[in-house]
């Protein structure tokens, strides 16, 4: 048998660490020989009611293994993983919260994948071949759940930031029918390139930054085709991320099927794009420069025209949330929630090496691992006056479907649903001085935020940055959308002895590096206390909402107050 002891101070060394746990605690019966991996998979090891860098690297590491194949929804080794939630929720001491009276709520998917062989899309100006390779200079598919989709000389229209924001005076659109056209945009909003000019909300993207919106968008002005040039910097990931997130299977939730979609969504690499400007004899740059302008009106890319023939696989399969809770003591229906995305992207063609699992450690066995450090303590515990509810979600990656889905059917109402806590990404970046608050400005759960942060020596820093529109590219998003306040501030930027030069090292080095690819691996040598105080943090937090009966709001400025403030209305208004 190893030694305990040696065991505890090369802990870094996250296989023989996750063993260590198993040999010092007490109850696996493993038959293993010292020293070797147990045979059965997945791995249990046994956690401490406490929040520990132990059972941070176990759990992710085990989350994050190759042998889960990244975690992709509907997948056999994905839904494995989800059942290794469900099993560390039981051993945390939960009890179960999901449908009829078990661990999951089944996520109806419907997953279209596109058959490359069979498919083909082509840009031609005057009746001449662009050559766009697939996935090379193209990333293209429908989310429109059908066998074949077809796009015929489908004339194509610049139409800037594809944005309509009537609070803004913005409208991309003005003049321009493109009823049957395909429009070509940028990605992010006005107030990117030049955050001086005072346009949107300067540097800090918008919703109408997003892709999501901008495919939205084009869909209710009758386009059927629609095109993102990619660009780096304002659109916060490479090319790359662009090839891994939209090649391979997409999904769509099955029911409620109320939205309207343009036939083929696509992104080009920039220099395709200029490209294809330049055949139409327009000029790439000046269009951009003159996009940022309120006078902007759109351009016809005369000549040139898409023709798109999509052959996809359809499926309709099951995922799963999870979910678990501690009942509250004093006002049990009342309920305070954790939520974290549990799948990433599974296996995929990577363009740039041999590995093919996308392992998403830090996005999101971290966050995942975080709701279960809180699980194992609330359940360790006294229990809190109201219900504390944890909920793992699926499809994150593929659109926040899983959440969605949890959205439109909450297995706790949302109008009982006090404040959410939301754990996607954290970053190990090691002790902090401050905890970074995504969307800062939002909600009075910050002002409960900053006095447990001052308790610990601790500030709030806003979001470093609120370009990349991280507010708006998670879970709690579809929450907050209805009006539930969430809160999404899982870790800090400035460590306590390097400062924020290295915390912004890492997380540069992260989005660039290892963002939706293959080598978002764990790693042993993380410094994980980062991970302990934030999420020491964080329940600190939400414990004092749980043991109080405030219900915090969205602050009297923010987008989602009337709609949070009108539920609550109803609800009163619906008591005995
Ligand atoms: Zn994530």
């Amino acid at each position: 048998m190893l030694h305990c002891t040696f065991l505890t101070k090369v802990i870094s060394f996250f296989s023989i660490a996750g063993l260590s746990l198993v040999a010092c605690g007490q109850p696996v019966a493993s038959p293993d020989a010292p020293g070797t991996m147990p045979d059965t998979w997945p791995l249990h090891a046994v956690t401490r009611t406490a929040i520990t860098a132990e059972d941070f690297a176990y759990r992710i590491s085990t989350l994050a293994d190759d042998r889960f194949e990244g975690r992709a929804p509907a997948s056999g080794q994905g839904e494995a993983a989800a059942r290794w939630i469900a099993d560390e929720m039981a051993a945390a001491g939960l009890s179960p919260a999901g449908e009829n009276g078990g661990w999951f709520q089944g996520v109806p998917l419907i997953e279209s994948t596109l058959a490359e062989d069979a498919s083909r899309l082509d840009i031609t100006v005057d009746g001449q071949s662009l050559g766009l390779r697939i996935n090379q200079d193209i990333v293209y598919w429908s989310q429109n759940p059908e066998e074949q989709v077809n796009l015929e000389n489908s004339g194509l229209v610049f139409v800037g930031y594809g944005v309509v924001a009537p609070e803004y005076g913005w409208n991309d659109y003005e003049g321009v029918n493109v009823t049957g056209k395909t429009v070509v945009m940028l990605i992010n909003d006005p107030g990117f390139a030049d955050p001086e000019a005072g346009r949107f909300n300067g540097a800090a993207m918008t919703y109408y930054g997003r892709w999501t919106y901008k495919y939205e968008e084009a869909a209710r002005q009758g386009a059927e085709g629609a095109i993102i040039v990619h660009q780096t910097a304002p659109a916060s990931y490479p090319w790359g991320t662009v090839q891994a997130s939209w090649t391979g299977p997409q999904f769509t939730l099955a029911s409620g099927g109320d939205q309207n979609r343009v036939d083929v969504q696509s992104w080009i690499r920039e220099d395709s794009a200029i490209a294809l400007f330049d055949a139409v004899g327009l000029d790439f740059s000046a269009l951009a420069e003159a996009a940022m302008s309120p006078d902007f009106t759109p351009v016809e890319m005369t000549g040139a025209q898409m023709n798109a023939s999509l052959t996809n696989t359809i499926r309709t399969l099951s995922s799963d949330n999870v979910a678990g809770m501690v009942k509250g003591a004093v006002r049990p229906d009342e309920f305070v929630l954790f939520m974290a995305h549990w799948d990433h992207i599974g296996i995929r063609l990577n363009f740039s090496g041999e590995d093919q699992i996308y392992n998403g450690a830090i996005d999101n066995a971290t966050g995942v691992s975080a709701i279960l450090e809180l699980a194992q303590v609330y359940a360790g515990g006294d229990a809190p006056e109201r219900s504390v509810i944890f909920v793992a979600v699926t499809a994150e990656e593929s659109g926040l479907l899983g959440s969605e889905y949890y959205a439109r059917n909450p297995l706790v109402r949302l109008d009982h649903t006090v404040a959410g806590f939301n754990f996607d990404g954290m970053l190990p970046i090691g002790p902090t001085a401050d905890i970074v608050v995504i969307g800062y400005g939002a909600s009075e759960l910050e002002d409960i935020l900053a006095a447990e942060a001052h308790k610990r020596g601790m500030y709030l820093s806003p979001d470093p940055n609120p370009e990349a529109g991280y507010f708006y590219r998670s879970d709690h998003v579809t929450l907050a959308r209805r009006g539930v306040p969430m809160m999404y501030a899982d870790s800090g930027s400035v460590h306590t002895e390097l400062g924020a030069e290295y915390g912004a090292q890492i997380e540069t080095a992260y989005r660039l590096q290892a963002y939706h690819k293959p080598t978002d691996e764990f790693d042993p040598a993380w410094d994980l206390h980062g991970f302990v105080q934030s999420t020491e943090l964080m329940y600190d937090v939400s414990r004092a909402v749980a043991d109080s009966n405030v219900w915090p709001n969205w602050y009297e400025t923010n987008e989602f107050r009337s709609l949070r403030d009108k539920m609550m209305a109803m609800r009163d208004t619906r008591r005995p």
